[in-house]
């Protein structure tokens, strides 16, 4: 669409090829027209499941036992209960056993799908519907915007956050897509932004032609106070043939191109996910000098073992070049509950692997509530029933850095929630 070269004196010149630069109109006028064409023609296409696997029918017919309970409650309540995942994780669970840790991220259970079907719990918990400022953009902390690409993934995790955009439920509303002119003009208008993360769903669902028409779109000079470009992806995981040679050039000419920085921030949860699969994927983007970073959910029967959290980050992900950035408590989603471990069980597990750990592989323990990004810091040295939570990042940028004493006696255990005005 356009060329990006150094001129004379070192700034950078954008040629756009089909704009005729002696028309008499205002430079930033060619660049919204051209900006907007790029828009109205951005078509969102994207990569095909491999196998997919929509039914709990199909996993029994593969030798998965423990699921007749289950198959039988979804024909008895007459409803189309929203399963996903794939040939390639099918392929890391243990068919046999029902309490296998990676069987539990894709496959409900009795109460999740009960209080699906009484609509009980929240399906919001980090307070995005009021973070929405356009069509699939939501600013909640005034350096970062977070886009929805796509409401897609190659697999569904049961305690999803964002679970409400695959349930399928006009209560449970969707926010839509970027870009749109919208959300592009939300950007342009706050120069405060110096971050945009790209997720859905998941951003890697997009295809390679898709992810070069969004970089293209993103590229406009008009958002180059934009600086970092992430995007969020489980794709490493969840089908992680996808990551290819390909995408990591379209990233790493996006960074050349733009002088962004660019970063892929993947979201694994147990060692057993990173398959040799999943280092070639983490190869392709490194290979292109795209930075890493990992999120893990901690997750009650999953990978609340610091054993297991040890094996992940260091062997799995920081051996690999990936960063064990955050470690997030799990959030009180609808039929996901029972996946939360304790506030002081988790910062009792964090800190037997953090202890383990050197100093820039060494994760923070945090969660995200609709007040902010608290960090999960240590327990009050004298009153043992009382933890303190500061605000890493928070809404009401005023608390930012404040420390809270929460007393788990007095309150949930498992999860904080502050109050929002
Ligand atoms: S991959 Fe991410 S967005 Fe998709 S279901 Fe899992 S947690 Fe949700």
């Amino acid at each position: 669409m356009y060329l990006r070269i150094l001129g004379k004196s070192g700034h950078k010149i954008y040629m756009f090829t089909q704009i005729n630069f002696f028309e008499k109109c205002s430079f930033s006028k060619m660049v919204n027209k051209s900006l907007d064409t790029a828009i109205e023609e951005y078509v969102p296409r994207s990569v095909r499941i491999q196998e997919p696997i929509r039914k709990l029918e199909t996993l029994r017919e593969m030798g998965f036992r423990g699921l007749d309970d289950l198959i039988d409650l979804i024909a008895k309540e007459h409803i189309q209960f929203p399963i996903l995942t794939n040939a390639h994780y099918a392929s890391l669970l243990d068919k046999d056993d029902p309490e296998d840790p990676l069987r539990k991220i894709v496959i409900p259970t009795e109460e999740e799908i009960l209080r699906y079907v009484r609509r009980q719990g929240q399906f919001d918990t980090s307070g995005e519907r009021t973070n929405t400022q356009a069509p699939g953009l939501q600013h909640k902390y005034a350096p970062t915007a977070i886009a929805l690409v796509n409401a897609l993934c190659a697999s569904y995790c049961r305690f999803c956050f964002r679970k409400r955009i695959f349930m399928g439920d006009e209560e449970f509303y969707s926010t839509g897509r970027f870009p749109n002119k919208e959300a592009i003009r939300y950007l342009q208008d706050h120069r405060e932004i110096n971050t945009l993360l790209l997720t859905g769903g998941d951003a890697f669902m997009l295809d390679n032609d898709t992810v070069r028409s969004l970089t293209g779109i993103l590229s406009d000079p008009s958002l180059d106070h934009i600086r970092t470009v992430r995007f969020g992806t489980r794709m490493v995981v969840y089908q992680p043939q996808r990551i290819d040679d390909e995408l990591g050039q379209i990233l790493q000419d996006f960074r050349d191109t733009t002088g962004k920085r660019v970063m892929v921030g993947t979201h694994v949860n147990h060692p057993r996910e990173v398959t040799p699969e999943t280092k070639d994927a983490f190869e392709h983007l490194l290979d292109h000098k795209i930075a890493l970073y990992n999120q893990t959910v901690l997750l009650k029967g999953i990978n609340d073992d610091p054993a297991v959290l040890y094996e992940l980050f260091d062997k799995k992900l920081a051996f690999n070049d990936n960063r064990p950035y955050y470690l997030f408590h799990d959030r009180p989603v609808s039929g996901s509950e029972h996946m939360q471990v304790r506030l002081d069980d988790g910062l009792h597990i964090y800190s037997e692997v953090a202890k383990r750990m050197t100093g820039p592989h060494k994760p923070r323990y945090v969660m995200s509530t609709k007040g902010g990004k608290m960090e999960i810091d240590s327990m009050h040295p004298t009153k043992p029933n009382v933890i303190i939570l500061k605000y890493h990042s928070a809404k009401d940028m005023s608390l930012t850095g404040k420390a809270v004493f929460y007393d788990l006696r007095e309150n949930n255990p498992f999860w904080y929630e502050p109050t929002v005005a």
